[in-house]
């Protein structure tokens, strides 16, 4: 089973914190030099570790749908 990617939509992300609360080993608020805090995936950040059901809440913990989980074969077919 590929390993599926995590994308962040900056633009999207309201800085509310929850994902980064949730998965504090996946996510990290930066400043984006806009005046407002945003999130990235952080660099030394497993993927490996997640679980099927870490992927499903990581699919659905951002109220603003600003996190992506995307299938790897699917992103490739694109
Ligand atoms: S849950 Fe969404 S809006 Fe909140 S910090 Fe994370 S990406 Fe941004």
């Amino acid at each position: 089973m590929p390993t599926p990617t995590i994308r962040v939509i900056p633009s999207k992300c309201l800085g509310c914190g929850t994902c980064v609360a949730t998965f504090p080993e996946i996510f990290e608020l930066y400043d984006d030099g806009s005046g407002g805090m945003v999130v990235r995936i952080k660099s030394d950040a497993d993927l490996s570790k997640l679980t099927p059901e870490d992927y499903e809440r990581i699919k659905t913990i951002c109220p603003s749908m600003a996190i992506e989980v995307v299938d790897e074969e699917a992103a490739d077919a694109q």
